[in-house]
This record gives structure tokens, C-alpha cells and sequence, in this order.
């Protein structure tokens, strides 16, 4: 069985929404055998609502990036689609700052908006 190709997503509460119209927009790409999709604690109760399946972490607040970094560092997650809120703050802006540098430090794609996030499955498509 080959392995799963393993993408996080994460969308401040200003996103969520459209995170599940972005998700639902591209499920030929990540509603396939290949894919595994995980989410922060409150993305991913929106996204199982919408009938896509998802292992939800824990909330963003509450550790959820951080476990999602964790899965970054050790090789399990291979890209990160992050719907970053610019016009809120958040408690956990650390552990976001945190997310996006083992992103960097892993050489893992990370888009931090829809239109890169665009670009990359799109990519993803391309080399499958
Ligand atoms: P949430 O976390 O999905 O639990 O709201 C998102 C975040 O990290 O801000």
C-alpha cells in the first residue's frame, strides 16, 4: 500500500468558510484514495460538516498548530494550507510564527492564502 500523501489545513474563524468552499471546489485533487487531509480542532469540525473526512488535532488556541508543526518535523505532513486572518490577532500567534518556520526549516510548502493555496494543489496535480 503506498503511503498517503498528508496536507493540513487550518483557516482563522474569518476563513473557515472559505476554507470548506475551497476544499469542496477542489475535491477531485484532495478527495482521493492518495490524500489525507488533518485540521486544526475548529477547521476540521467545519470541514467533517461538510461531509469531507478529516483527522481533526486539537484547536489552533489550544495546541493544534503546534501538533500539526510536530507532524512537519517528523516527515509525516507534506503540505500545509493555512487561511491566515490578517485582519485579526490571535492568542497564539507563537505557535503559528512556530508553524510556519519548521515549515521553512523542512522545506515544506506552506501557503498562507486561498491563491497559493490554489497554486500548490494544482501543482500537486501536475506531478501526479
Ligand atoms: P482552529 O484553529 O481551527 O481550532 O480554529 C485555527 C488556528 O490555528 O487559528
Amino acid at each position: 500500500m503506498t503511503k498517503k500523501y498528508e496536507i493540513a489545513v487550518i483557516a482563522h474563524d474569518g476563513k473557515k468558510a472559505d476554507m470548506v468552499q475551497f476544499l469542496n471546489k477542489n475535491h477531485n485533487i484532495l478527495l482521493t484514495e492518495n490524500v489525507k487531509i488533518i485540521a486544526t480542532g475548529t477547521t476540521g469540525g467545519k470541514v467533517e460538516a461538510a461531509g469531507i473526512k478529516v483527522k481533526k488535532m486539537l484547536s489552533g488556541p489550544l495546541g493544534g498548530d503546534a501538533q500539526i508543526a510536530a507532524r512537519v518535523a517528523e516527515g509525516k505532513c507534506k503540505m500545509v494550507l493555512f487561511f491566515k486572518d490578517p485582519m485579526s490577532s490571535h492568542p497564539h500567534e507563537p505557535d503559528i510564527n512556530m508553524l510556519i518556520r519548521i515549515c521553512d526549516v523542512h522545506n515544506v510548502p506552506l501557503a498562507t492564502n486561498e491563491a497559493t493555496a490554489q497554486l500548490l494543489l494544482n501543482a500537486l496535480l501536475i506531478e501526479n
